[in-house]
């Protein structure tokens, strides 16, 4: 038998609270990478989380694993993510508590996998109650249908989600899944138009190319080859993906199935991709007067037209002019080629993005329960991008690191504020813990009238000359001198240098990060010319006749910007989740290469920071790490003393008071509080524990 010190040696300690020398970084990143090297993916920090990819199947998630896990706590079996599900589980069926599982990491770090675990842990542990098989099924096939449209290979994962997500499970009285809802966030739609090198369009595309048959495919006038179509040219499909690919699609046409997706909105929805595969094949040519015009025997506009069911002339003139309404004078004005072709992307990225939303909402209507349980209660689960730093950032990545500045927002309400508000409550006197409050960067962005994107919003909706680089200017003319903002004029020399004049830097809580301001007004506008939109509402295909029909085109008011849409959806979300109880699963991707067994130190250590995990360590340590209600506590270990075992008719609290003693605790180990007794290094309670099992 291995000694005990030995094998904590080998595999390093289970939560880093019990790490000797907390506050250096070094010996955590060791932890992780002794615990990585024995296939140990996870580890806790208190009860948050930390799980490394293993990038390869790992024996974990047997059924047998899975039954380890049922009705323990946490200290009871190895860290998994199991046991975050089942904690949470617990407290929602027992403890009517309502209960959020936050996953955060970069991409490719496995929050979408963890997920995934939390949904299956979920079915496998409600296997005993009746009626509840068909909405299990349901919700767990919502994941490939989801992940077909709204996912791609990109060079950081092949399987990357391209929006954000979170998911509510309802539990009936009984704790058994009852129903569903999602919502969504941002999808990345200029992948529908372009792609990096080395990346794909939405996997749909391609499914549907390698595994759509004859008929379907004849319906679509679609060709099997995705090298065929300018959207879907820019990755040479290699043979082996081809049949993943043509697999997949069946199993994403089998979960329409499950989901109750008729066979005619299917259709209704392949007709769809396929009309944006044509439309990225649509060619404009110049005419004598220098504007664009599509030819009268170009097969790709007529094929569109077919596919939603409009008009192809009227679809060609909408792509080629567009209508503008100057004081009550209705002008048609002619596009050239690059008007035309920035009109029929833009037609292309909202005809996807319309179709993904309605996904959603069909999905979110077959989970809905047939009878709502006045007493149901729901787990939601967050799945959403992590704060993202590239050579190159823009405004995608500013819309992602403000969501992240607000879940961090959230983590330090809900967590830190709680613990210390808990420990008040409970009259335990504990020196209050210094931590950095990021709500500064949050008002930065968001304040009225003077944050960043209030700012932003004021220039795209200024009529006349507003460019990004105006919007630069009066950034800087109003922020410059804020703690966490730097121009390219003010940055101290070493900022400077690495930041263009079309740059501005913000000083994330997770570390600094350069913004360039090209295309910001543009992709906060998303604007889809009106001719069109209304064209697409007139369009015989149901779906996208359903989401047209509501863009009022009479309103005079302008249609909310992206960024302010996605700052309310933003606030919407933060709602729901501070009515919960959270936890965390922070993700943490090993390397760059997709590659099992290798531990990059240097990637870790940025990850460790950007994710805070130090701090949540530092703010874990300082406090107590274990409480348990004096009820709970006496129950579990009242045989440990002949005090409180066989019989005990005493208050909880002495029992307990009783108990500690006789189990030798030193004084500052542990307090008493006014319901709960508070542990201070879980050392204490594994060392009780042992007592318990031998
Ligand atoms: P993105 O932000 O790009 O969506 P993500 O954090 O959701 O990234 P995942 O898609 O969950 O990342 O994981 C990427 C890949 O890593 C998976 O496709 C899988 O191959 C592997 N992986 C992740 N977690 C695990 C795990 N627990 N066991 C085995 N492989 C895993
Ligand atoms: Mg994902």
């Amino acid at each position: 038998m291995e000694h005990a010190l030995q094998h904590r040696e080998r595999v390093g300690v289970s939560d880093f609270v019990l790490l000797e020398d907390f506050r250096s970084e070094e010996a955590f990143i060791d932890n992780l990478r002794k615990r990585f090297r024995e296939n140990i993916i996870y580890t806790y920090i208190g009860n948050v989380l930390i799980s490394v990819n293993p990038y390869k199947n790992l024996p974990i998630y047997t059924e047998e694993k899975t039954k380890q896990y049922y009705r323990k706590a946490f200290f009871e079996a190895p860290p998994h993510v199991f046991a975050i599900a089942d904690n949470a589980y617990r407290s929602l069926v027992y403890e009517h508590r309502e209960q959020c599982i936050l996953i955060s990491g970069e991409s490719g770090s496995g929050k979408t996998e963890a997920s995934k675990k939390v949904l299956e842990y979920i079915a496998a542990r409600t296997n005993h109650l009746r009626n509840v098989e068909n909405v299990k099924d349901k919700l767990l096939q919502t994941n490939p249908l989801l992940e077909a449209f709204g996912n791609a290979k990109t060079n950081r994962n092949d399987n990357s989600s391209r929006f954000g997500k979170y998911m509510d499970v309802q539990f009936n009285y009984e704790g058994g899944p009852e129903g569903g809802h999602i919502l969504n966030y941002l999808l990345e739609k200029s992948r529908v138009v372009s792609q990096m090198t080395g990346e794909r369009n939405f996997h749909v595309f391609y499914q549907l190319l390698a595994g759509g048959d004859e008929t379907l495919m004849n319906r679509l006038k679609l060709q099997g080859r995705p090298e065929a179509y300018k959207y879907t040219t820019d990755v040479a499909v290699q043979s082996s993906q081809k049949n993943t690919d043509a697999d997949q699609f069946r199993v994403v046409r089998e979960a329409m199935k499950v989901i109750e997706i008729g066979e005619s909105e299917q259709l209704a929805m392949f007709e769809i991709v396929a009309s944006v595969l044509h439309l990225g094949n649509v060619k404009f040519v110049q005419n004598d007067k220098g504007y664009a015009e599509i030819l009268s025997h170009d097969a790709n506009s007529g094929n569109v037209a077919e596919l939603l069911k409009v008009d192809t002339l009227k679809l060609r003139e909408a792509l080629t002019s567009r209508t503008i309404d100057a004081r009550g004078d209705v002008v048609n004005t002619p596009l050239d080629q690059e008007q035309a072709q920035f009109a029929r992307d833009a037609l292309a990225k909202a005809i996807y993005d319309k179709l993904f939303s309605w996904l959603v909402l069909r999905i979110n209507s077959s989970l809905t329960p047939k009878e709502k349980d006045a007493r149901s209660s729901v787990i939601g689960i967050l799945d959403i991008y992590g704060f993202e730093i590239f050579p190159k950032n823009s405004f995608e990545q500013f819309c992602i690191n403000f969501c992240n500045e607000k879940l961090q927002q959230l983590f330090i309400e809900l967590t830190l504020k709680q613990e210390q508000e808990e420990y008040l409550r409970e009259g335990i006197v504990w020196e209050p813990v210094e931590y950095f409050n990021n709500i500064i960067i949050c008002d930065l962005i968001e304040a009225r009238h003077k944050g960043i994107i209030a700012i932003l919003d004021d220039e795209c909706l200024r009529p006349g000359d507003a460019t990004d680089a105006s919007f630069l200017e009066k950034l800087t003319q109003s922020l410059d001198g804020h703690r966490h903002y730097k121009s390219h004029r003010k940055a101290d020399s070493k900022t400077q240098k690495l930041m263009g004049r079309d740059e501005f830097c913000l000083v994330h809580y997770a570390g600094e990060v350069t913004y360039n301001v090209s295309t910001f007004l543009e992709k906060n506008n998303d604007l889809l010319f009106r001719d069109i939109q209304s064209l697409m509402g007139t369009s015989g295909n149901a779906v996208v006749h359903d989401c047209f029909k509501e863009c009022n085109l009479r309103s005079k008011k302008r249609p909310e910007t992206a960024i302010t849409q996605f700052k309310n959806s933003l606030n919407e979300l933060i709602k729901i989740l501070s009515s919960k109880e959270p936890s965390y699963i922070r993700c943490i991707k090993p390397n760059d290469f997709k590659a099992p067994m290798q531990f990059d130190d240097k990637l870790v250590s940025h990850q460790v920071k950007y994710l805070g995990l130090m701090e949540n360590l530092r703010v874990r340590r300082a406090g107590f790490a274990y409480r348990r209600t004096y009820e709970t506590f006496l129950e579990r270990y009242k045989c440990l003393s002949s005090e409180t075992w066989p019989n005990y008719r005493g208050a909880a609290r002495d029992g307990v008071q009783k108990l500690v003693e006789a189990l030798n605790y030193e004084r500052e180990d542990y307090r008493m509080g006014n319901t709960k007794i508070f542990i201070r290094f879980p050392k204490t309670l594994f060392e009780t524990e042992d007592a318990y099992q031998i």
